[in-house]
Formats: structure tokens, sequence, C-alpha cells
């Protein structure tokens, strides 16, 4: 990967060619270096629940059976641990599948307005704390993998319920506006600062990671990279307006494609 041709002294015609094969190389080499970088993040953050699960068990294993509560905390926290990275592998294992392009893609056309509404229904039944509503348009027929889509707003939702307060509110809104479908998740939680917002959507970026662990909101930092990923791939576009404080909106915009076209 280190191999760069010479271009000096070339003529005009080989040193265009140099030039395009040495811009290859540089993307070569930048896939390569995120690679490693994707495979040492993913290692490390293995790691940790391993660790957990190992100090657990081997407490088990000296005060187990003796101690009630000893027994009854370290099995609750295997349980947890390994759900934990249960999670973790899901996501790695979709990013790696999309890295090789060997994720399914299975576009049919669907009412997005369905799908919110059963996300919404969904969200309620798990979470009765927060306030969450929708508004959608009738028959937003879209086409794309409805499960993907799904996947992508239910990553959104599931981060509105963990970075609110158990006050707050969360909505989901969707309408069409000319050749595009707008799906907005907002929510009055903790907002994230101008300086985090250009990271979010990098994979394992979490802001401010003791806070999050503090309040045992422990995520992979994977779920947004996850979510932008499904949206390029219906070549739609995701951002995010924040306050700090006040509360988030991610807006998600998907081109209206028709099975037709
Ligand atoms: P995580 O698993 O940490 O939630 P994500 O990739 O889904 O990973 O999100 C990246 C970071 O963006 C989170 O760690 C969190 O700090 C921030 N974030 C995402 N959604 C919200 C939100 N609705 N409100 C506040 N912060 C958010």
């Amino acid at each position: 990967l280190d191999t760069r041709l010479d271009i000096s002294g070339s003529q005009d015609e080989l040193k265009d060619l140099a030039l395009t094969v040495n811009n290859m190389f540089d993307r070569i080499q930048d896939s390569y270096e995120k690679q490693k970088q994707f495979v040492s993040d993913a290692s490390h953050e293995l790691r940790t629940p391993i660790a957990v699960i190992q100090g657990y068990a081997n407490l088990l294993s000296r005060w187990g059976k003796n101690d009630k509560d000893v027994l009854e905390e370290s099995i609750l926290a295997i349980k947890d641990e390994s759900e934990n990275m249960k999670d973790l592998v899901e996501k790695l294992l979709f990013l790696a599948r999309a890295d090789k392009h060997t994720q399914k893609i299975d576009k049919k056309e669907f009412d997005l307005s369905i799908l919110i509404e059963s996300i919404c229904k969904e969200t309620k039944l798990i979470d009765s704390n927060h306030t969450i509503s929708s508004n959608t348009e009738e028959n937003l027929v879209l086409f794309a993998d409805p499960k993907l889509i799904k996947q992508a707003l239910r990553i959104l939702v599931d981060n509105s319920i963990k970075y609110t307060p158990e006050t707050g509110y969360i909505n989901i809104s969707a309408f069409s506006e000319q050749n595009e479908i707008i799906i907005r998740v907002s929510d009055t939680g903790m907002g994230i600062s101008a300086k985090d917002i250009p990271h979010i959507f990098d994979r394992f970026y979490r802001v401010d990671e003791s806070r999050s662990k503090q309040d045992e909101k422990g995520g992979t930092g994977l779920g947004l990279s996850i979510a932008k990923w499904i949206v390029d791939t219906h070549k739609g576009t995701i951002s995010v307006e924040s306050s700090l404080g006040e509360g988030s909106t991610f807006t998600v915009k998907l081109p209206f494609t028709s099975s037709m076209i």
C-alpha cells in the first residue's frame, strides 16, 4: 500500500495517469486505515463487557454458593452485560455487511404513516414515562426497504428516549414536500452541543461518555452511523438541529421514488 508512482520527469499524459493511480492509492490507503481503526475500536468496545462478565463469574465461583446477594447481583450483571454485548455484536455485524455491500436491501412500496404509527405504539408499550406523539400525513407511500427504514427510525426514537428526562416529550412527524418525504423525530431532552454535532454520525462517537454511563445510558456510539448508512442507501439525507438543555430534532429526507421509475 506504500507503493506510489514517481511522477517527476514524466510526460503530461503519463503524469495524468500517475496522478490518477496515486489518487486511487490514497483512497485505498484511507479506507484501509478506516477499516483498521474500526477493527481496533470494535475490539476495544468488546473488551469491556467481556471483562465485566469475567469479573462477575469469578465473584460467583468464589462467593456465589454462600452469599445469596452476590449470587443475585452477579447473575443480573452477567445477563445485562451479555445483552449489551449481543446488541454491540449485532450492530458491528450490520456495519460489516454494509461495508462489504452484502447488507440485504429489499425495497417495496409501503405506507410510511402506518409504519410510524406502529413505532409509536411499540414505544408507548415499553416506555410510559415520556409523552410520545405522532402527526403524519396519511398515505405516504414510499418505495424503500421497510425493515431498514423502521430500524433507522427506531434508532432515532430510542435515542430520544435515552437522552430525554422522564417528563419530556417526543414527537414523530412525517409529511411530503415536492419530491421528498420529510420525517422528523423531536425531543425535549438534553440536546447536543454545536461542537459535537459534526461527529455524532461517526462510528463509536459518544458525547460525554462519563455522563451517559452514569445515567446508565451506556450505548455503543454506533446507532446514528447505522441510521445514516440506511438513509444514505436510500439516497436520502439525515441532519440534526439541537440546543443544549432544550432538545433535538433529527430530520430524515427521503426521495419519493416509485417502483415504476
Ligand atoms: P449511542 O449508542 O451512544 O446512543 P448513537 O450513535 O446513537 O450512539 O449516538 C451518538 C451520540 O449522539 C450519543 O452518545 C449521544 O450523546 C448523542 N445523541 C444522539 N441522539 C441524541 C438525542 N436525541 N439527544 C441528545 N443526544 C443525542
